[in-house]
């Protein structure tokens, strides 16, 4: 026994007091323990991304210190069963996909009136005829019904509508004037008075 072991103690012995694995066992020992540190500071800055609570990142950096350089590793096991599923940019990611598709869903309208599915570019509701847009006199793309001016060109529907308004109004004026010449003047007077009149309200 004595025999077999002596020359195996003997090596063993040799083996660790030669200055290259003393060198190398060391520079182990500093790397796990930089490891260890480094899983430290990784636990904190991943608790830090998935937790707006200020305290927890220190918790995660204090469970992977308190399991020592020997025992880290079941520490980074036990760390990442627990930590929060989902980092913050994650939730918000996926708040902001759940909102598009929301917003998604409701431009699939429905019609303010009788509730039926409308499509988004539809001027009149077909089943009860609301006005659902209007087009943009000036760049002919679809408004909303209550913009008060076009959003892609900027024309000013007020301007517009009143626009048009007076000119409808000059123009009942015009028939008003031209009934009011048929009364006083008649036969063919009436008739050229009224054409002058026409011809005017055409220009
Ligand atoms: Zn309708
Ligand atoms: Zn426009």
């Amino acid at each position: 026994m004595e025999a077999i072991l002596g020359p195996i103690g003997e090596f063993w012995e040799g083996f660790l007091s030669n200055p290259i694995v003393q060198l190398a066992s060391q520079l182990i020992v500093i790397y796990v323990v930089l490891l260890w540190l480094g899983t430290a500071y990784w636990a904190f800055r991943d608790m830090q991304a998935r937790t707006e609570n200020p305290i927890l990142p220190y918790f995660a950096a204090a469970l992977i210190i308190f399991f020592t350089p020997l025992l880290f590793l079941f520490a980074v096991v036990l760390f990442l069963i627990v930590r929060p599923r989902e980092t913050l940019a994650e939730v918000y990611e996926r708040s902001l996909a759940e909102e598009s598709l929301l917003a998604e869903v409701e431009k699939n309208e429905l019609c303010p009136v009788c509730r039926d599915r409308v499509d988004s570019d539809w001027l009149v509701c077909p089943n009860c005829r609301t006005r659902l847009h209007r087009v943009c006199p000036s760049c002919n793309r679809l408004a909303e019904p209550t913009w008060s001016l076009c959003a892609f060109c900027g024309t000013d529907f007020g301007r517009e509508s009143s626009k048009a308004a007076r000119q409808s109004g000059r123009s009942a004026a015009a028939v008003e004037s031209a009934e009011a010449a048929d009364n006083v003047t008649s036969g063919a007077d009436a008739t050229a008075e009224h054409a002058r009149l026409r011809g005017a309200t055409n220009t």
